[in-house]
């Protein structure tokens, strides 16, 4: 097919759009390890986990072989307001790179809260309503995942408790003032509203606080008060099936054209926009239809997949949550300030972390001025302010596509945009006053998050 052939966007008619999320846990023959109740040791169960979570969310977490689960029609309506996203043809990045590579993008940063996480949350405020439950708390760090509860909150017409992270409350006064917008309430953590919050401030005080306290805090505050439960934004099973709408959505578009990819790179935080945009393609891997290489790209100052251990661990810091087995650097381990803070958390996904175990992905993990040189590449030719977070994946898919370049090979090459980057700007301004710094943990450095993991 000549290029001319193929549209600079690939959209999605509504008709078209996905009716059903996929689990890709199905197809997998070794499924992601169960999560276990922290006292007991045992596997968590539905019931467990409800006390915590609305109940049909449990279920999801807990579902490892329904391979396709109704979207309900409250959440396609809603998905319909800023849904498809495009595919984008990347011509322009191609002509400036001189490669032979054919790039697209999916881009999810064209609603509010700015990134994908819009898809899950509105999942989850639906079923906490549907449950007729009042409100939801949660943590936020770079405030997109709060930005995007907020949101669906408000639609839904439920109470927003956001824990978030005291460094980025203080940095982020938008961020913080657009979930007010919201109705949502912003308490910055550690803080002194919870028991375990007074705890961690007593032992470190002035600290500046980390998604895994920001859990503890939002966790304790649903399970005491009635009529709330808690969600969370990424990491969980539940998290990355609502996400698959991404990579069904990709794939769509791509069959529209008949457009086999050869490489699919999404930056990794918690696993869930990777997750949801790889899901189908690994189906098809899974099931041996077809081959492609994944890639996930993490910051070199947080690597859960390159050097971390596959091991059960807390996922936050006060260890009130589910052991998850994942690869992770500890939940002792405290990330530097580096400037995704989407991707500064320091476990990843179960689901993720087995197809890695497996085998069935590749990890590479960057450093910072690196991406921030693709962030800048990337906003100059294709017009797009990308998220920290996001350029990640610019930079293996531009990495990529050189290699391409080299080789003469013809590769097409399909990589997650997730999201804007007009809140870092003050983590652009360090990049563009050449004061951005590539700190990379020493082994000695990791130590201590290692031995915070428990003896499991
Ligand atoms: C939260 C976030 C990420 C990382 O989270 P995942 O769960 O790994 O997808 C990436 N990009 C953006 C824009 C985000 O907001």
């Amino acid at each position: 097919m000549s290029k001319t052939n193929i549209p600079y966007k690939i959209y999605l008619n509504e008709h078209e759009m996905p009716k059903q999320w996929y689990n890709v846990r199905a197809d997998m023959k070794h499924k992601p390890a169960p999560l276990l109740n922290p006292q007991t040791l045992k596997p968590m169960t539905v019931e467990e986990l409800s006390g915590v979570f609305c109940t049909e969310l449990a279920k999801q977490e807990l579902d490892g072989t329904t391979a396709y689960i109704d979207i309900p029609e409250e959440i396609v309506k809603f998905y319909k307001m800023y849904r498809p996203s495009p595919l984008v043809r990347a011509y322009c990045l191609e002509e400036k790179l001189q490669t032979p590579a054919k790039i697209y993008y999916k881009f999810e940063g064209n609603n509010t809260s700015g990134s994908h996480k819009l898809n899950s949350a509105i999942a989850q405020a639906y079923y906490a309503k549907k449950q007729g439950l009042k409100g939801v708390t949660t943590e936020t760090g770079a405030g997109q995942w709060g930005t995007a509860l907020s949101m669906a909150c408000a639609y839904f017409d439920l109470d927003c408790k956001v824990y978030m992270v005291k460094v980025s409350y203080e940095q982020k006064p938008f961020r913080r003032e657009v979930m007010r917008t919201y109705g949502a309430s912003v308490t910055p953590s550690p803080s002194e509203t919870t028991e375990v919050g007074r705890k961690i401030l007593a032992e470190h005080p002035g600290t500046t606080g980390s998604l895994g306290c920001a859990i503890s805090e939002a966790v304790e505050a649903a399970v005491g008060t009635e009529g709330y439960r808690y969600v969370l934004g990424s990491v969980l099973n539940q998290v990355l099936l609502h996400q698959s709408v991404i990579g069904l959505e990709t794939k769509a578009a791509l069959d529209k054209y008949s457009i086999t990819p050869d490489i699919i790179i999404g930056c990794a935080g918690g696993g869930s926009n990777l997750g949801g945009l790889i899901s189908p393609f690994m189906g098809e891997k899974l099931r041996g239809e077809k081959n492609y290489h994944f890639i996930a790209v993490e910051p070199a100052s947080c690597p859960s997949f390159t050097r971390g251990k596959f091991a059960y661990d807390f996922c936050d810091t006060g260890k009130v949550c589910p052991l998850a087995k994942m690869y992770t650097l500890g939940s002792g381990f405290i990330p530097s300030a580096n400037h995704a803070g989407g991707l500064r958390y320091h476990g990843m996904s179960a689901i993720l972390s087995q197809l890695y175990d497996d085998g069935l992905m590749e990890a590479r993990a960057v450093e910072q001025n690196a991406v921030f040189e693709a962030a800048e590449q990337f906003a100059r030719i294709e017009g797009i302010l990308p998220a920290p977070e996001s350029s990640h994946a610019i930079r293996a898919a531009i990495d990529e596509a050189l290699k391409c370049k080299e080789t003469g090979e013809e590769k097409t090459i399909v990589f997650g945009l997730t999201g804007t980057g007009y809140f870092d700007m003050v983590a652009y301004e360090k990049f563009n006053n050449g004061e951005m710094s590539d700190y990379v943990p020493t082994d000695e450095d990791l130590k201590p998050g290692f031995d915070s993991l428990p003896n499991i």
